[in-house]
């Protein structure tokens, strides 16, 4: 018979987050893995999506998104980080962050285009430059510090570079990138005339350091395609609620084929969200968000620099970054797959995120968006690995 897979998913392999779900499930481990949080979302937001399912506003809603969400997510834009965007032609609403980056770089990526990537990155960039017959290019940002420098991304452009992927805060680095390395990128895609894509999905979960959006650097606004999420900030990833903000006319292709994906996305959650979108950024919400990730943050962190896994300070997002080396099993794979089914805690290893032949396999990545309760019976399973030290 005739190959039935596309030979386009040649590369696809079953995402790091399913398999590690899966045997978190098996195994009864505490899913510190796959980053979603295991408590409920806010309460306001369920009522406001049951309310819009009882007012029957259940049909098919307009392809870009219902009018409410689309200026509240302008008015909040202009609020936080006094960026305009028109929300009649410069913001479109998807399923989730996942189908805004699928439909933005389908919408723009001719065969033969070159992508940046930053290595290690997260795991949906590469198969959608697959999936468009287009070449990712990745940069290695070097552990420990993950930092941005010029050299190495100066020699990535060359005149098929179409657009560079930027991640901030970075899952899984947990970096919050500073805005003179979101400047160094954005003044070598004017010099090469590249489209920046910046998925902000962690734009709310930072702590010591301040989120910088791409867009709000001087003299990129109009090619920098923003891309964020309402999962992190409002703790409900099942919802699905993603939005791409960009130039009319970067926007007109992404909306085009966004049409032909999903159509539209479910109206009742995009009803709740846009009540979301209204919060100011003196609400209580956003100052409880941090306090209770920078608790549970300094719980797990303090946990595992104390079996001896040495940590990457987290500026942002919900995860930490362990490296393994001090143990006798030292590849990460390996490692993870111990930790779940004998610990009894699952984490995703990093090696995941990297394409490169020479990949780091000493560095594990847990996520801290679990109930406390949660979090301190990891810790107190996460004791047993002392035992596993090198001697
Ligand atoms: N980008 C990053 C960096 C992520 O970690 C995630 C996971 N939430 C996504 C995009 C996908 O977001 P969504 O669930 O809104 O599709
Ligand atoms: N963004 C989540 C993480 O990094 C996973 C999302 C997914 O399962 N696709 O863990």
């Amino acid at each position: 018979m005739k190959k039935i897979a596309s030979n386009k998913l040649d590369n696809i392999k079953t995402s790091i987050f399913s398999i590690m779900t899966e045997m978190a499930n098996k195994y009864n481990a505490i899913n510190l893995s796959q980053g979603f949080p295991d408590f409920p979302g806010p309460e306001f937001l369920k009522d406001a999506a049951c309310k819009a399912i009882r007012e029957n506003k259940n049909q098919y809603v307009p392809s870009i998104g219902i009018p409410e969400l689309r200026e509240a997510i302008s008015r909040k834009y202009k609020r936080f980080y006094n960026l305009d965007f028109d929300p009649n032609t410069e913001i479109t609403v998807f399923s989730g962050a996942t189908e805004a980056l699928y439909s933005t770089l389908s919408g723009i990526l001719n065969s033969g285009d070159e992508v940046i990537l930053l290595e290690p990155c997260y795991d949906a960039y590469a198969p959608v430059c697959d999936f468009n017959y287009s070449k990712p290019k990745y940069i290695r940002l070097e552990y420990p510090d993950f930092k941005i420098s010029q050299g190495q991304i100066q020699e990535a452009f060359n005149e098929n570079t179409k657009c560079i992927i930027i991640n901030t805060p970075n899952n899984p680095t947990s970096r919050v990138f500073d805005k003179n390395e979101l400047k160094l990128i954005g003044d070598l895609c004017v010099e090469n005339d590249c489209y920046i894509i910046t998925d902000e999905v962690y734009e709310h979960i930072t702590f010591e350091k301040t989120h910088t959006p791409m867009a709000s650097i001087k003299g990129l606004k109009d090619r920098v395609i923003t891309i964020s999420s309402t999962a992190k900030t409002f703790s409900l990833t099942g919802w699905k609620i993603g939005f791409a903000l960009a130039d009319e006319d970067i926007t007109r292709p992404i909306r085009n084929f966004h049409q032909f994906v999903t159509f539209c996305t479910p109206g009742p959650f995009q009803y709740a969200m846009a009540e979301a979108m209204d919060l100011k950024p003196n609400d209580p919400y956003f100052k409880n968000l941090k306090e209770q990730y920078l608790e549970r943050r300094n719980l797990l962190n303090s946990k595992l620099i104390e079996v001896g896994l040495k940590t990457i300070p987290t500026e942002g997002t919900y995860y930490i970054v362990a490296d393994i080396s001090s143990f006798k099993i030292t590849n990460d794979v390996e490692f993870c797959e111990f930790l779940t089914k004998k610990i009894g805690v699952a984490a995703i290893p990093m090696s995941a995120f990297y394409y490169h032949e020479n990949k780091v396999d000493k560095l594990i990545r847990f996520c801290f968006s679990k109930k406390i309760e949660n979090l301190e019976m990891a810790a107190e399973r996460l004791e047993n690995l002392k035992s596993y030290l090198k001697e």
